[in-house]
């Protein structure tokens, strides 16, 4: 609630918010726990395990569908989170806020019931080339069915995307760009509000997917213009399963349905059938309850800490993170980008990424290895994979120590 919001970090006690996460206590191989994956996904505080917990205990009933009073009450915790949504990334209307289940959901929606209305043969469908696999192959399936182009928007070396080649790539046939704001693989901060002011020069609809940005920065969908907006809730401390799709009522309300089924229906005949409204013409189904009311909570426990004190939080820490490993002999930070998020990616000159894992988890140390489901990112930073920690709020400065301490001991463990 806003009047909970803690207005500036210093009033803000890190580690009192970190005791509310119960998984970060226990002890992995011999010592505590140090979690560094929150780019695959963060940990979920006790009230919003509570919540879930306390729904499926005594609240549980379908929604949408009853007249009886479990239902509705049902029904009116899961809507309550779309209003939370709503003010959470200031969308204009709540009707705006469609549930899916996560981004890659989130997306497939979008470069189908668009790519069905709005791609046509020729067009082109503009990404950048650090995109996450979620955000290049559903547009490779619609661009095959529709005849369309992908086009890629190529990165520096530092991972920034090359603003002129980005507006040449701007054509009267480009008809969308879609575009990470937060890169997983690299954490660049890409310049959405200008790229989109950009496009919409031509008409050009964006649709920006925030998985990386939404848990760790304010996002004002508005602000932005963008046309549309993906995120999941289990990469912000919510659950599995649940995510948001952000769009714009010009462009919902002439997309077509994308799955057919229950609740997404006005009337059915064997004739003919007519479909719900926005944003219920999109939710076929039983959704995912316990989740959607569980994120609920999740967006009240992140409001309360306050966004722009959490952005603030991983920014030091992110600072400190990249001064230590550049500081480690043989390690090269792969982003360097001017802007960053939360993620320090790198590689060892003479160490492959999955022994440094490998290592690091003996000592309790989760991190990512691998191609994070970003392949031509790698590709295009010429490595084969890279190791990745990745920070939350939650984390501090020790975690920060004990991966560097971790990657030295590997470090002398391979050589
Ligand atoms: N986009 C980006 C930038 C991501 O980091 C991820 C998750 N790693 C996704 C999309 C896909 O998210 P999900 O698996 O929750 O659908």
């Amino acid at each position: 609630m806003a009047e909970a919001v803690i207005q500036s970090k210093s009033n803000v006690d890190f580690q009192r918010i970190r005791e509310q996460f119960p998984v970060l206590s226990q002890q992995i191989k011999g010592q505590t726990l140090v979690y560094l994956d929150n780019a695959a996904s963060s940990q979920m505080p006790s009230r919003v395990a509570d919540r879930i917990d306390a729904y499926q205990r005594n609240e549980h009933a379908n929604v949408h569908r009853g007249i009886h009073t479990l239902s509705q009450k049902a029904t009116d915790a899961y809507e309550l989170t779309r209003k939370k949504v709503q003010r959470f990334i200031n969308a204009g209307h709540k009707e705006e806020i469609i549930y899916t289940t996560g981004t890659t959901d989130s997306i497939n929606l979008v470069a189908n019931s668009f790519g069905d209305r709005f791609i046509g043969e020729g067009d082109k469908i503009l990404i950048s080339e650090v995109e996450h696999h979620a955000n290049i192959v559903p547009w490779q399936m619609v661009a095959e069915r529709k005849g369309a182009k992908i086009n890629v928007i190529p990165v520096d070396d530092h991972g920034d995307i090359i603003w002129d080649k980005y507006v040449e790539l701007l054509t009267d046939n480009t008809a969308i760009v879609a575009v990470g704001h937060v890169s997983n693989a690299l954490g660049t901060v890409h310049p959405v509000k200008k790229m989109i002011s950009e496009a919409h020069k031509r008409d050009i609809p964006v649709m920006v997917d925030g998985a990386q940005a939404v848990p760790h920065t304010p996002v004002d969908v508005q602000d932005l213009d963008a046309d549309f907006y993906a995120f999941s809730a289990h990469k912000m401390c919510g659950p599995t399963g649940f995510g948001i799709l952000y769009g714009k009522k010009k462009y919902l309300n002439e997309m077509p349905p994308y799955r057919g089924g229950g609740d997404m229906i006005d009337k059915v005949s064997f004739e003919e059938t007519t479909y719900n409204i926005t944003p219920y013409k999109f939710e076929a189904g039983t959704p995912p309850i316990a989740a959607g009311i569980g994120f609920g909570e999740t967006i009240s426990f992140l409001e309360e800490i306050g966004m722009p004190n959490i952005a603030e939080q991983e920014r030091e820490l992110l600072e400190y993170g990249t001064q230590k490993l550049n500081a480690v002999e043989g390690i090269r930070i792969i982003g360097t980008a001017k802007e960053k998020a939360s993620v320090l990616s790198f590689v060892h000159e003479d160490i492959h990424a999955t022994d440094i894992g490998t290592i690091l988890d003996q000592q309790g140390i989760a991190i990512r290895t691998g191609h994070h489901c970003a392949q031509p990112t790698m590709r295009r930073f010429n490595v084969p994979a890279t190791a990745r920690a990745s920070l939350s709020f939650y984390n501090n400065k020790e975690d920060i120590d004990r991966l560097i301490k971790g990657i030295k001991k590997a470090i002398s463990i391979f050589q």
